[in-house]
């Protein structure tokens, strides 16, 4: 069966490890439009160029860019079978962009989950989150620290605290997130497509949780 899912929820609530997961059980591809921003500014393309500027200081970048950086990953032969999307859409003017673009090839999204978080589980999370400057693996001080301090488990690379995860830039975020992604939900939740997780426990049990509220999609 051919699923496509959208992950929603603020920064922090843990979208990216649960579609990771959630992604290898479904063999769908994970697609993170962070991730492929990332990719673009450390390549530094006329896209990266483009966005790196906002993404350095927590605000979201223009809808026409990420789009076009979306589109061009869901083109892949992969995306074909389904996929997970993990942070977009995320204002109302992306959710009317992904829904032509899904028309376009005579699909539409079948399941939207809310993954949710308190305000005082993100902000511990995110500013302990650190990650590997060589393979990207995250941990977080608190909850999962390295077993070296300051250096990856898998490959001992250095560990890194991304510029976004500094306090100035995690207020920006999160007063984006409730300024444009929240009407996002109420709009869902009216097309019968949205369910919900909370998120504020350890990551085994809300990975439960999430796939729980996915059962029998
Ligand atoms: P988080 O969800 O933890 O803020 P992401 O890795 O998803 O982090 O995104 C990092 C940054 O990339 C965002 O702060 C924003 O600047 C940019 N970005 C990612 N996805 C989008 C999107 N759908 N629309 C606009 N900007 C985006
Ligand atoms: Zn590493």
């Amino acid at each position: 069966m051919t699923k496509r899912l959208v992950f929603l929820g603020p920064p922090g609530a843990g979208k990216g490890t649960i579609a990771n997961r959630i992604a290898a059980k479904f063999n769908l591809p994970h697609i993170s439009t962070g991730d492929l921003l990332r990719k673009e500014v450390a390549a530094e393309t006329e896209v990266g160029k483009k966005a790196k500027g906002e993404m350095l200081r927590g605000e979201l970048v223009n809808d026409e860019l990420v789009t076009a950086v979306l589109r061009k990953r869901l083109s892949q032969g992969d995306a074909a079978k389904g996929f997970i999307l993990d942070g977009y859409p995320r204002t109302m003017k992306q959710v009317e962009l992904l829904e032509n673009a899904l028309k376009e090839i005579g699909e539409k999204l079948d399941v939207v989950l809310h993954i949710d978080a308190s305000q005082k589980t993100i902000i511990k999370r995110l500013s302990n989150r650190r990650q590997c400057k060589r393979c990207g693996k995250l941990y977080n001080l608190v909850s999962l620290p390295p077993k070296n301090k300051g250096r990856c488990d898998v490959c001992q690379g250095e560990l890194f605290q991304r510029k976004d995860d500094e306090q100035e830039a995690i207020k920006k975020r999160l007063q984006a997130y409730g300024q444009r992604t929240k009407p996002i939900i109420s709009y869902y939740k009216e097309k019968g497509l949205l369910r919900e997780v909370d998120c504020n426990g350890e990551i085994e049990e809300n990975l439960l949780n999430a796939e729980e509220a996915l059962k029998g999609i």
